[in-house]
């Protein structure tokens, strides 16, 4: 589709890491572990290759699982015998695919493959299924505009990706009676909350504070109440020395742990909110900014897919972005702002993820002659899903079999191992030509990029918008 098969192969190839495979997992390994001194294959037999894409198994399977865990909670609640079956098969592909992954098993590269587009699919099933169980939880997300920065009173702090834990703790606080005492506030992942008709309608939770993950050090620190982290992409005391300033306000939930912090157990938040009483107001966050956040797939399906086909049609909307993925600390994730920005007036651009809090301040408008917004904020990582469910809906409904066919570019950022089930959830349905970045994958050798090139045109971004878009960015 972009016809630059032949620079981004370039560039992808030249990020390929090239350092030897490490595995240690049986009694026959080589001292200090297969690999670990250049071998290129293990004592068994198993080569360097099919080991990295075994690890690249083990990666999907852990962002299938964190996934199915916050599904699984949804179901246990609002499922039905579906549902349960989804986990099921959910819970089938983690367990096959980690045993395809022993000592002797498989030494075919064609079904290290096919098993890895198992896991896509898997992850395809599972985003679908934690996505139908947050809007029957939740309601169906509606686009709102939300506070940035401003907070007041006594303040609870969440970050991560936990909805559920969001309306429980809401509930508590209203069944003590506390709504006008405490006020509640999302951090990164947790902003979409506020699209959910069942979470907007408790009045003190109030807006957003702080942007992606990686800033919770700066935010907790100037925060004067108690913070949540209830999912990962949480920064540890042994990372930064900030974490000391409010280790002892922080609070995780469920899987997530930091030595010092203190742990919600069995979902009694009234620690938690006894805790936050006790602290001072919140001073400090007084700006005026706003943010948008919910369109969830649902939704925007519902009030803009007659209007968006009909601006394709008429030549009014000529391109969809989808720029999204995780956000992390560096400069050079500032390409993806810098493309969000050059992206002509008549395209969209669709997001999910903590990344587009690179570009969210930006006021994008609406298409001219239409109002359709050009920027459309899916949600969570795990909400990625409805950027597939768009592109199926407008290709069907315009008679175009490949949604590769479709006017659409899609750049990712990738941090965890999230990112890592998204991409092969993309792939397992055909998706082609994607850009990830910034940096290449480091588990991916020379054979499994060129895998990617030649099957999936996939490629790493350049760092230059115009060298890896000009010509869409032209159209
Ligand atoms: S499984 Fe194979 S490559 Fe891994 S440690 Fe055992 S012998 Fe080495
Ligand atoms: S999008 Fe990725 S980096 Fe951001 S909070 Fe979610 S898992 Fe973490």
């Amino acid at each position: 589709m972009f016809g630059l098969f032949g620079k981004k192969e370039e560039t992808t190839k030249k990020q390929a890491c090239d350092l030897p495979f490490l595995c240690w997992q049986c009694e026959m390994s080589a001292p200090g572990g297969c690999g670990s001194h250049g071998e290129s294959k293990g004592v068994c037999g198993k080569t360097a290759t099919k080991s990295r894409l075994q690890d690249l198994m083990i990666y999907g399977l852990k962002g299938l699982s964190a996934y199915r865990e916050h599904a699984n909670e949804l179901v246990q609640e609002v499922g039905d015998e579906e549902a349960r079956k989804t986990l099921k098969e959910v819970d089938d592909v983690n367990s096959e695919t980690l045993y395809f992954t022993l000592t002797n098993v498989n030494f075919n590269f064609d079904e290290h493959i096919a098993q890895l587009m198992k896991v896509g699919q898997a992850g395809v099933k599972v985003m679908n299924l934690l996505s139908d169980m947050h809007t029957k939880a939740l309601g169906i997300p509606t686009p709102v505009e939300v506070t940035q920065n401003k907070a007041e009173g006594k303040g609870i702090l969440v970050s991560g990706h936990n909805l559920d834990m969001l309306e429980k703790l809401l509930k508590r606080i209203e069944e003590r009676g506390l709504s006008d005492k405490i006020n509640v506030y999302t951090h990164s992942e947790m902003l979409p909350a506020h699209g959910y008709p069942h979470l907007r309608k408790f009045k003190n939770l109030k807006g957003n504070i702080g942007k992606a993950w990686f800033d919770q050090t700066d935010v907790f620190s100037k925060w004067q109440g108690t913070c949540v982290v209830n999912t990962n992409c949480i920064v540890p005391p042994e990372k930064s020395p900030k974490v000391k300033n409010y280790i002892d306000r922080l609070y995780t939930y469920k899987i997530t742990g930091v030595e010092g912090a203190k742990k919600i157990e069995n979902d009694n938040f009234d620690p938690l909110i006894d805790h936050t009483l006790s602290l001072p107001d919140i001073t400090g966050f007084d700006s005026d900014e706003k943010i948008v956040t919910g369109h969830h797939y649902k939704t925007v399906l519902e009030a803009f897919g007659p209007k968006v086909l009909d601006a394709i049609k008429e030549g009014k909307l000529k391109r969809v972005w989808v720029i999204a993925g995780c956000d992390a600390p560096g400069r050079k994730r500032n390409y993806y702002r810098e493309l969000a920005l050059a992206v002509p007036k008549d395209h969209i651009i669709i997001t999910s993820s903590c990344g587009k809090f690179r570009f969210n301040d930006v006021d994008f408008g609406t298409v001219p002659g239409t109002d359709i917004p050009r920027y459309i904020d899916l949600g969570q990582c795990n909400d990625s899903n409805g950027a597939v469910h768009i592109a199926m809906t407008v290709a069907q409904a315009l008679g175009i079999e490949d949604i590769n066919e479709l006017p659409v570019s899609i750049a990712l950022m990738w941090m965890e191992q999230k990112a890592i089930i998204i991409l092969l959830a993309l792939l397992s349905l055909g998706v082609k030509d994607i850009y990830i970045g910034p940096n290449a994958p480091q588990f991916a050798n020379e054979d499994i990029v060129n895998f990617l090139v030649e099957n999936f045109n996939l490629g790493v971004i350049s760092g230059d918008i115009h060298k890896d878009f000009g010509k869409e960015l032209a159209s």
